[in-house]
């Protein structure tokens, strides 16, 4: 086969030609050699807009004293090295780096009149380098405060809002409306640069209600009501508070964008970061599908991983945005160079290796990198060769890291609103735990899956075999048609403890919405015989067990022999390597519910009993009829597993092997044999495959480290061999399979439509290339 994709020693032009992200044939300017390409009237006609095109990003977080130590030569040599396409540099919002002659935009002590950011956005233009001009207009000096303290957030008695020293500035004020699109204006009309970014647009967090006359205002006008007093989910006038709120941050998104087009062109767009996390995107009202939809690029604030959710998290988090933005734009991320979060060292080198693993894993998940410093002068300077090895490989194969769509039968499903309602403020229990488990269930299963938003199920239903509601409490009248739907044609579904429990407010309802289909209903209350009621959440586990039904070696009644023999009957597949136990450890509690006929139980609860001293660990209630696993399959061959006992959850928690085992089965039973790769080896490897024409393309990103469960990662271990087994897409012959980062030919066997091969060792990464 001729493929000139997987000729590795790509020209220049061939390297530009493949990262325009269309499939067209133009030619896209070389903008190495035109001084300001970006700008719309030098654009040659047909060319991508530059938030489309520009790959690697860079960012100094510009400090008051960097005027008098930005070395703007040294920098211009960094981008050069770096590959570096798109910088952002500080602009104007809290501090102004430049003269500006909007009153009260404050100026730092150190700029002297120096203007650092039209110095900088000249350099970068010069250099063929594009700008996204940061601000920050989430908070101001005491002398603005007191000039306009109408224009700050306050508190129901009066008293401003404050972060450190500085006043935090009410979205609903005129500083919004018009102080910000005067300073968006002034720097679009002097600068040009190709668009704006900000790293703190949205305002008050979810945590604190402003009193303010704008607020009051807006809010009657909006809603015909006072503000809520107080927070309260239940009460109507908070959760339209709360779509008010979401509603506002929207205006402001669109009002940016309508100011710096009008001053910059059309394709001087205004971008504001967002996180990563979806419970932090839900406490600041940043509504990221209704973002999505706008934005032409996704900036992502989101630098650095949490002890819970692991690297992998920010896989998931391209692969999630992407599911929103489509994969046709870029969501570049925020990465911390410097010692970020647990905890804060604005001035010291990350350890390598973990700002490393970070950005890999971002880059397997569909995001471009963007190297990020606090200050233009480091005394710790081993920052400075983090990045560069990163991005010299991300230009090197960019050819194969976008304009690609992932393959994956597993779809994951969730909603921002499930996170609001649902989750209202014990969202990491109801909504973040279960997710991870079942997440992170998948990735040790190397299981390819998707996020998918609950109302993209109709889009995306073909990619799917199976769909997940891990703990999906809310769903929408319409979510709950589309995963009918969804069954009806031939779908599995694997539904997790409370999903379909709640309407679109967080409200309970009486029985789960989709309970025909889970075979499953609450009980009656005449059903339910004295259970204790224990409250279900708890930051830890119970002591309580699952019994795998039928029971292999002991009956329940009667005295127990230790050479009793297996008792006829075989267990369902889905408790397959459970062969040597009845019981597993649970950790929640569970309620009756009512089984329709139809439906199999494969476990029940066993309640709570002591565990100290041990003379009172023995079981009081050795079996129930509670059900925890509830499977049954439809006459149109689809598979419903329902899970009362919310496995994922205890999983997210406890981290128990036998969890993880039991959610792989049921996922894998409910897939059939539509999962296309199998991975054999050890460690823990997290897997991304991706399709592009004639091609696939898989990651590998080794978790297996020193840091796994804490960071930061102090070094690398390899692991390997893995055997890999991926199932062919009718148009890709699977005889040519090339590794990208060790740059390899790999002998492959390609035999029914699989294509089998050896990876022999991966320290970090490893992306292979299959043609
Ligand atoms: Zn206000």
């Amino acid at each position: 086969m001729e493929n000139s994709d997987l000729n590795f020693s790509e020209s220049r032009r061939s390297f530009l030609k493949n990262t325009s992200l269309a499939t067209a044939t133009f030619a896209v300017p070389d903008f190495a050699l035109l001084s300001n390409p970006f700008a719309g009237d030098k654009k040659s006609a047909g060319a991508l807009p530059w938030y489309n095109r520009v790959t690697r990003w860079g960012q100094v977080n510009i400090t008051e004293k960097d005027p008098s130590q930005y070395d703007i030569n040294w920098w211009r040599k960094f981008w050069k090295r770096t590959e570096t396409n798109g910088v952002i540099i500080n602009a104007g919002g809290i501090v102004a780096y430049y003269p500006t002659r909007i009153p009260l935009h404050y100026q730092p002590e150190y700029l002297q009149g120096r203007d650092l950011f039209g110095e900088l956005c000249k350099a970068a233009h010069d250099d063929g380098i594009a700008v996204f001009a940061r601000m920050d207009s989430n908070r101001a000096h005491e002398d603005f405060y007191k000039v306009h303290p109408d224009w700050f957030a306050i508190d129901a008695s009066g008293k401003p809002y404050k972060a450190g020293e500085l006043y935090i500035t009410c979205i609903n004020s005129p500083y919004y409306n018009e102080h910000i699109p005067a300073i968006l204006t002034e720097i679009a009309t002097l600068y040009h640069p190709e668009g704006f970014t900000d790293n703190s647009w949205s305002g008050l967090d979810r945590d604190s209600i402003c009193f303010c006359n704008n607020c009051k205002k807006s809010f009657k006008d909006k809603t015909g009501n006072d503000l809520p007093a107080v927070k309260n989910w239940d009460d109507r006038i908070y959760r339209q508070w709360i779509k008010w709120n979401y509603d506002r941050r929207l205006e402001v998104w669109d009002l940016n964008n309508r100011t710096t087009k009008a001053a910059g062109g059309v394709d001087c767009i205004w971008s504001g970061m967002n996180s990563g996390s979806i419970g932090d995107q839900s406490r600041s009202f940043r509504d990221i599908k209704k973002i999505c939809e706008r934005a032409e690029i996704l900036m992502l604030d989101h630098q650095a991983r949490s002890d819970a959710g692991g690297f992998q998290q920010n896989g998931e988090t391209g692969k999630l945005v992407h599911g929103l933005l489509g994969w046709n734009k870029l969501a570049p991320e925020s990465m911390a160079q410097y010692q970020a979060l647990r905890p804060w060292f604005r001035l010291a080198s990350k350890p390598a290796p973990e700002a490393r693993m970070w950005m890999l894993e971002g880059i397997a998940g569909g995001i471009q990198p963007w190297w990020h410093m606090i200050s233009a002068y480091h005394e710790d300077r081993r920052m400075y060769h983090t990045a560069e090895p990163v991005l010299k490989w991300h230009k090197a194969n960019e050819e194969y890291l976008i304009n690609r769509e992932p393959v994956a039968t597993v779809g994951i499903v969730w909603s921002q609103q499930n996170m609001d309602f649902y989750g209202r403020d014990n969202a990491n229990e109801l909504i973040e735990l279960p997710w991870r488990g079942m997440t992170y269930a998948l990735l040790k299963a190397r299981i390819p899956f998707l996020p998918v938003h609950a109302d993209h199920i109709d889009r995306d239903a073909k990619k799917f075999s199976v769909l997940v509601l891990p703990n999906l409490g809310l769903m929408t009248n319409e979510q709950i048609n589309s995963v009918r739907r969804f069954v009806q044609g031939g779908g599995s579904l694997v539904a997790t403890g409370n999903s379909s429990l709640y309407d679109e407010w967080g409200d309970r309802l009486t029985d789960f919405a989709l309970a025909d289909l889970f075979g499953a209903h609450i009980a009656k209350p005449s059903n339910v015989n004295g259970q204790a009621q224990i409250p279900k959440l708890a930051g830890d586990a119970y002591h309580t067990y699952l019994r795998l039904t039928p029971e292999l070696r002991r009956q329940m009644d009667g005295p127990h022999k230790a050479d009793e023999p297996m008792i006829a009957g075989s267990r369902h597949e889905i408790l397959s390597g459970f062969e040597e136990t009845d019981i597993l450890p649970y950790g929640g509690i569970l309620d009756p519910l009512d089984v329709d006929s139809f439906a199999q139980v494969l476990a029940t609860f066993i309640p709570q009993f002591p565990t100290y001293p041990p003379e009172k660990a023995w079981m009081r209630e050795p079996k129930t009829n509670i059900p925890g696993i509830i499977i049954n399959t439809r006459a149109n061959g689809s598979r419903i597993a329902f899970l009362p006992a919310d496995i994922d959850r205890q999983f997210g928690r406890m981290n128990l092997p036998d969890h993880v085992q039991l959610l792989g089965n049921i996922i894998k039973w409910a897939a059939k044999d539509s999962i296309p790769l199998q991975v054999l080896g050890t460690g823990l490897v997290d897997c991304h495959l991706y399709k592009q024409q004639n091609r696939l393309v898989l990651h590998f990103i080794n978790l297996t480290n020193s840091g796994t469960w804490r960071q930061p990662v102090h070094e690398l271990i390899s692991v390997g061999p893995f055997n890999v087994k991926i199932k062919l897409p009718s148009d890709i012959a699977g005889r040519r399979v090339r590794t990208l980062v060790t740059s390899n030919t790999v002998k492959a066997d390609v035999s029914k439509g699989w294509c089998e091969f050896q990876i022999k060792s991966i320290l970090d990464h490893e992306v292979v290339v299959i043609g």
